[in-house]
């Protein structure tokens, strides 16, 4: 490879370089028409409440069909929709299509809402919100937005007060892939939050005493703290036990369902959960 040769040399050749800044390209293109015109579906992943052995909620999850590279994952396009901008038009999307799709489901079911962390710090985020929830009719009360620690990252008190404002219209938020980021527990003090979501990777790991000590001190400190403690991941039996075990009130995961589009989401609300079984 020239790379080994260093930086310094003019022959510098990387093969598929070119390539790679291409492909960037066309995509931020595709992504960008993709926007505008509609181009994206939501997928509904079904959340179980143990007690009640049946779904309280859907997580919605973004999914991008491309013409010719198949289903696109989130993770390949939210990253250079958040470096591009496109986030903020495509969250708003997100939010009006989440909250127009739920306001459609039978009783008190909730929806639940990824939010990037570079949408969450633009202004004009909490009015998405709310005019989602206008345009929709949803009660605020069936919204739970998803956020990470990294939204704390770079203004705190901001982002702390926007979660207050938006708690008090009765918007729910949920602390997602949670023990995967870098901000200390102290912070678990000054942030609102009603949920919990442990990451999937612990409960991937769980038959390791090291993750189940995890799992227990989260579930721990968000009881102390009055959250609702979910369990991202579950795919087998065994795990399930385990999260329940360990005091967790939700579960997702493969075990009880991959995310369905809205129509199936809606049938399996009318079967009942696997979690008896
Ligand atoms: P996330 O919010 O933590 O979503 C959970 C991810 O785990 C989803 O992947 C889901 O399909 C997957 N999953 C659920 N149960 C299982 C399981 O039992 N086993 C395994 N292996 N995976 C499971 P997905 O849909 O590919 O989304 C990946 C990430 O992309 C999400 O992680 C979220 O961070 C982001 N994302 C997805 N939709 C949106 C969106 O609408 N807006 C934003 N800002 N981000 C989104
Ligand atoms: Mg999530
Ligand atoms: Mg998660
Ligand atoms: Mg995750």
């Amino acid at each position: 490879r020239a790379k080994a040769a260093g930086r310094n040399t003019l022959s510098f050749y990387e093969p598929g370089m070119d390539g790679i800044v291409a492909d960037r390209t066309a995509l931020e293109r595709d992504l960008s028409n993709a926007v505008r015109e509609g181009g994206f579906v939501l997928y509904y992943q079904p959340i179980i409440n143990l007690a009640a052995d049946r779904p309280c909620g859907f997580e919605a999850l973004i999914r991008w069909p491309h013409p010719s590279r198949g289903m696109v994952s989130p993770m390949d396009f939210i990253p250079l929709a958040e470096d591009t901008g496109l986030i903020v038009p495509l969250g708003a999307w997100i939010l009006q299509e989440a909250c127009r799709e739920a306001a459609g489901w039978p009783g008190d079911l909730r929806v639940s809402v990824n939010v990037s962390a570079v949408q969450f710090q633009k202004p004009g985020f909490e009015q998405a919100v709310i005019g989602a929830l206008a345009a929709a009719g949803l009660a605020p009360q069936r919204l739970e937005l998803e956020i990470t620690e990294s939204i704390l990252i770079a203004d705190a008190e901001a982002a702390i007060t926007c979660l207050h404002r938006l708690r008090s219209l009765g918007v729910r938020i949920a602390m997602d892939d949670f023990g995967t980021g870098y901000s200390s527990l102290s912070y678990l003090r000054r942030f609102p939050f009603d949920k919990i979501k442990i990451d999937r990777s612990f409960i991937r790991d769980i038959a390791d005493p090291d993750a189940a000590a995890i799992v227990k001190a989260i579930v721990g400190i968000g009881t102390q703290r009055g959250a609702v403690i979910t369990a991202e991941g579950v795919e087998t039996e065994e795990q399930l036990a385990c999260v329940r075990q360990e005091g967790c009130s939700e579960v997702q995961g493969y075990y009880f369902s991959k995310p369905l589009p809205a129509q199936e989401a809606l049938d399996f609300v009318r079967k009942p959960a696997r979690a008896a079984a």
